[in-house]
C-alpha cells in the first residue's frame, strides 16, 4: 500500500480495534472522510455491524475475539481475511507502521495497546482502561518499542494540544473537565432512587452504556485522571478536576508563570480521533466550531461526598501499581450489575471502596499479574453485589 500523505507527513494505516463500538465507528467514518486506509479491523462478536464494515472494506484484515455462532458465516464470506480469538486482535495491533485506534470497551484492550506499542507503532489510545489497569506496563512497553502514544479521550487529547511547544518542566498543573453527568447537583438522598435509563442520558456526551455510568458517578473521571498521570508523567498531587455542565473547554494546563491554555469546541468525538490520526497536522473536517458570542460557560468544584469515586481514583492511584487495575475491575462488575438492576446506583462506590481495601496492592512485573489482580478484584465484586441485590 503507498504512502498518503497529509500535509507534512505521512498518514499511517490504520487498524481500528473496537471497530463496533461508539469510538470504532467514528474512527471509520474519520477516515473514510480524510482518506486514510484501513488494514484491519476487530471487534469483539461475529455481528451484523462488523459483517457491514468487512464489506465496506474488502481489503482489511478482520478480527473476531469471541465468533460465537457468527463464525461460519464470516468464514465463508470473508474467507482468508478473517481471523478469530483473542490473539488475532493482539496481532492486528501488532501489524507494522500503523496507527492503531484502540477502541475495545474494558480491560481487555490492555493485551492490545502492549501489542502495538512493542511493535513500535503509534497507539491512539481510547481504551483508557489500559492504561488504568497496566500504566506501568505500558509505560514500559512505549519504552522498549519506541512508539507512540496518543490520547483520544478528550480531557487528554485537550491537554496534549495545549502542552505543544511546551516543555515538561513547563507544566505546574493539568485542569481536567468533568461534565458532572446527569446527576449534577443531586445529594446522596436524591440519588437513592437513581435509574438506569437516568443514568444513562448524558447531558452533552453520546458513548457507550458502562463509561455513560461511569460519568454519571464520577468514576470516568477518576480514571481519566490516572490516565492523565500516565500520559504526562504528571504527579497525582498536579491533576486537579472542574466540574463544567457545558463541557465546551474540553480541560485545561496551567504552566509555572500563571499562564493558562485550554482546547474549547463543541463536544464531538470525531476532533480528537482524527487528531489522534492525523497529528502534527490538521486535516480539514466539517466537525463545526462553536459561536464563541452567546456561549455561557460555568466551572465549579467537584462534590467528592455525593460522588466518592473521583475520590476513590486518587487513591488508588497514589497506592499505585495494582490497585488502579482493582479499581477498574471493581467498578466494571459492580456498573453491570448496576445496569443488569442487580444493585442500586449508590452501591457502586461501595463495592468499589470495599474491593479496594481488601486488595494488598503490588508493582505488576507483567500482564499476569495485572490480570490476577483483575480476577480477585472481579470475585471480591461478585460476591459485594451478591451481598446488595
Ligand atoms: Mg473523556
Amino acid at each position: 500500500m503507498g504512502d498518503l500523505r497529509v500535509g507534512r507527513h505521512t498518514l499511517n494505516p490504520l487498524v481500528i480495534l473496537g471497530a463496533t463500538g461508539s469510538i470504532g465507528s467514528q474512527t471509520i467514518e474519520v477516515a473514510s472522510r480524510i482518506g486514510a486506509p484501513v488494514v484491519a479491523v476487530a471487534a469483539n462478536r461475529a455481528s451484523d455491524e462488523l459483517h457491514a464494515i468487512a464489506l465496506a472494506h474488502p481489503d482489511a484484515m478482520i478480527c473476531v475475539a469471541e465468533p460465537g455462532e457468527g463464525r461460519d458465516r464470516f468464514e465463508s464470506d470473508f474467507g482468508d481475511r478473517v481471523h478469530f480469538g483473542p490473539g488475532a486482535v493482539t496481532q492486528a495491533a501488532a501489524i507494522p507502521n500503523t496507527t492503531v485506534v484502540n477502541g475495545v470497551v474494558g480491560a481487555a484492550g490492555l493485551r492490545s495497546t502492549l501489542s502495538a506499542l512493542y511493535a513500535g507503532n503509534r497507539l491512539a489510545l481510547a481504551n483508557k482502561e489500559s492504561l488504568v489497569a497496566g500504566g506501568s506496563l505500558v509505560r514500559e512497553a512505549l519504552d522498549a518499542g519506541g512508539g507512540e502514544l496518543v490520547p483520544v479521550d478528550s480531557e487528554h487529547s485537550a491537554i496534549w494540544q495545549c502542552l505543544v511547544g511546551e516543555e515538561h518542566s513547563s507544566i505546574e498543573r493539568l485542569i481536567l473537565t468533568a461534565s458532572g453527568g446527569p446527576f449534577l447537583g443531586m445529594d446522596r438522598d436524591g440519588l437513592r432512587s437513581a435509574s438506569v435509563s437516568q443514568a444513562l442520558d448524558h447531558p452533552t456526551w453520546a458513548m457507550g452504556p458502562r463509561i455513560t455510568t461511569d460519568s454519571a458517578t464520577l468514576m470516568n473521571k477518576a480514571f481519566e485522571v490516572i490516565e492523565a498521570h500516565y500520559l504526562f508523567d504528571i504527579a497525582y498531587d498536579d491533576i486537579d478536576v472542574v466540574i463544567h455542565p457545558q463541557s465546551i473547554v474540553h480541560s485545561f494546563v496551567e504552566f509555572i508563570d500563571g499562564v493558562v491554555k485550554a482546547e474549547f469546541g463543541f463536544p464531538d468525538m470525531r476532533k480528537p480521533i482524527q487528531y489522534a490520526i492525523t497529528e502534527p497536522d490538521r486535516v480539514a473536517a466539517n466537525h463545526g466550531g462553536f459561536d464563541i458570542a452567546g456561549t455561557t460557560m460555568s466551572f465549579e468544584d467537584p462534590d467528592t461526598e455525593t460522588f466518592p469515586c473521583l475520590g476513590l481514583g486518587y487513591e488508588a492511584g497514589r497506592i499505585g501499581g495494582t490497585a488502579t487495575a482493582v479499581l477498574n475491575a471493581a467498578d466494571e462488575v459492580a456498573v453491570d450489575a448496576f445496569l443488569g438492576e442487580r444493585i442500586r446506583f449508590l452501591d457502586i462506590p461501595e463495592i468499589v471502596a470495599t474491593v479496594l481495601e481488601r486488595h494488598d496492592a503490588s508493582l505488576p512485573r507483567d500482564i499476569e499479574d495485572v490480570a490476577a489482580a483483575d480476577a480477585e478484584a472481579r470475585a471480591y465484586a461478585v460476591e459485594e453485589c451478591a451481598l446488595r441485590s
